[in-house]
């Protein structure tokens, strides 16, 4: 898509408060400043069906050069991304106003799944042999092909701009799909530079692109193509879910989440406040799975709260460069910090306590306070709600049940965290009702992406990474070849008096568990 490109953006000076976008044009702030970076034309539903017809055009020839020929430039995707990574890091810090350290993790996420892919491509979606289970079968050779859906649209939100669509460009381009991507709509420069390489400085097959523009944009592509990639909030999820089941197009969702974590009696305590602190605030929690409620047993309570209150409360908050690394950014989405306030405010005012940060910084750029508060309950929207913001609530259990308890009291299901002495932490942490469960740890399950992930419960459908990570973005097709038969088989026409019935005759010769049914006989 020409209009929707890196090239074909107009920078613009100045600052504009207004985030949102025109009908015909998108306006990209910087978070950091407020400023305006960018405008970009939106792209109408016309021209979104005229880029998914484009790329289909092209998948045939595709999916023909093979695994090993689509790793090939996949791989060209990888090393420009390693050769490249400083300015694609410049373009996404000035759209999402994340701190580099922050913004760093996407092309390392990037490049490792490439070659993830790559080199499994062919065990996840290899052609099966598969012996058949009854007799009756064995003159059959038994098959399963996997053949990819010939165009995946995927549909990615603001948090992390190149993982959350890149991330899944990349097992469906493997797989042999052509892809087409509608970025968010406050965070497009970032991916449409990596795409405009892909086909510009790569010179790669045209089989990736990308569409500009707010819902109506999205709701066009789920029209367009075969299969659905979702990342974003439940609400919108729902919305896309519907407007696929109009022309039956599978949909795979990632959608919001309301992580726990459960601090056990005899946890290492320094590294389970530093994993709450680090996996709270990185990318100002602003991630699907950041912490954002704890639960301690009560004799670790005190000491625990004294520790991560330390280290929030030393964590640094801005605009970084190279020479004044920060660890907090910006709020990327002047809607969502509005939201964090209001989750702030509610819990204060119904009698929580803020025992550092708790309220929007002033100045320039959205900013919120790395924030803990204690005297939460599940009352209070912080601790049912995703916050998706710096924001941590942290409560008593009286017990190990009465923590997993609370922390399955969710509609969310997307992942969680448990700290404790090693065999305890790992018995309770297979009891917390989610798609992916760390020990000792937060977030590092998102880089394990040999074990599938995706949300249970409103926390979405169908998983990212292993073989389920890519097989979503095929058709299985069963193949059931004849090795040998006849000119007739038994159960074919004409119905003589000999063949009538042969069928149950012959089921039940085979599926009798005892020899008088297998004779007729009632038991
Ligand atoms: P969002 O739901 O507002 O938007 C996501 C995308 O959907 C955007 O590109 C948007 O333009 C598009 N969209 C909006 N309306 C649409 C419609 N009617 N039809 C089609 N597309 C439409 O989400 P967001 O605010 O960008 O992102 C934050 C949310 O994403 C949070 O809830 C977060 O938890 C979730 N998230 C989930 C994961 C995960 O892997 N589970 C990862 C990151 C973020």
């Amino acid at each position: 898509m020409e209009s929707g490109t890196a090239e074909s953006t107009q920078a613009t000076e100045g600052t504009n408060g207004a985030g949102a976008p025109a009908t015909d044009s998108l306006e990209v702030l910087n978070p950091a400043t407020g400023g305006l970076i960018a405008t970009l034309p939106v792209d109408s539903p016309e021209v979104v069906a005229a880029t998914v017809a484009r790329v289909r055009a092209n998948q045939a020839e595709w999916e023909a050069i093979g695994i090993e020929g689509r790793y090939h430039w996949l791989g060209q995707l990888r090393d420009w991304l390693l050769d490249n990574q400083e300015r694609v890091l410049d373009t996404m810090q000035l759209e999402t106003g994340k701190v580099r350290a922050d913004a760093s993790t996407e092309p390392a996420y990037l490049v490792d799944l490439i070659n993830f892919y790559g080199t499994r491509a062919s065990k996840f979606l290899g052609e099966e042999s598969i012996r058949p289970h009854s007799p009756l079968l064995a003159s059959k050779k038994l098959r399963v092909q996997y053949r990819p859906h010939p165009v995946v649209g995927i549909i990615s939100p603001w948090n992390f701009p190149l993982i959350l669509a890149l991330g899944d460009a990349i097992p469906a381009l493997q797989a042999g799909a052509a892809v087409v991507i509608k970025p968010s709509e406050f965070t497009p420069l970032g991916l449409a530079e990596v795409v405009e390489a892909w086909k510009r400085e790569i010179g790669a097959p045209d089989v990736l692109d990308c569409v500009q523009g707010v819902g109506e944009t999205g709701g066009a592509l789920v029209d367009a193509v075969d299969f659905i990639q979702f990342t974003g909030s439940d609400r919108t999820g729902r919305k896309v879910m519907a407007r696929a089941a109009e022309t039956l197009t599978p949909v795979s969702l990632e959608l919001g989440g309301k992580d726990p974590m459960i601090v056990l009696a005899g946890a290492d305590l320094d590294r389970a406040a530093n994993a709450a602190a680090w996996g709270g605030m990185m990318n100002s929690g602003q991630i699907c799975m950041s912490v954002e409620r704890i639960y301690v047993e009560e004799p670790a309570y005190d000491e625990f709260v004294a520790k991560l209150t330390a280290a929030v409360g030393k964590l640094s908050q801005g605009a970084d460069d190279a020479r004044n690394p920060k660890d907090v950014g910006a709020m990327t989405s002047p809607n969502q910090i509005a939201i964090v306030e209001d989750h702030v405010d509610d819990a204060l005012a119904a009698g929580a306590k803020a025992l550092t940060g708790g309220k929007r910084v002033e100045g320039p750029g959205d900013y919120f306070e790395p924030t803990v508060l204690v005297d939460v309950d599940h009352s209070m929207k912080v601790m049912r709600e995703e916050t998706f913001g710096p924001v941590v609530g942290v409560m008593k259990a009286r017990d190990s049940e009465e923590a997993l308890r609370f922390a399955n009291d969710s509609r969310y299901g997307l992942s969680g965290s448990v700290f404790g002495a090693k065999e305890r932490a790992e018995s309770v942490a297979r009891r917390v009702e989610c798609g992916a469960v760390n020990v000792n740890d937060v977030l590092v399950n998102y880089l394990a992406s040999d074990v599938p992930m995706g949300g249970w419960k409103e926390s979405g459908i169908g998983y990212r990474h292993g073989a389920p990570g890519i097989r979503k973005y095929c058709r299985t097709e069963s193949v059931v070849i004849t090795r040998f038969g006849a000119k007739r088989e038994p159960a074919w026409y004409p119905y003589t008096k000999a063949r009538r019935g042969l069928v149950g005759r012959v089921a039940r010769a085979f599926n009798a568990r005892d020899l008088k049914r297998r004779f007729g006989l009632r038991a």
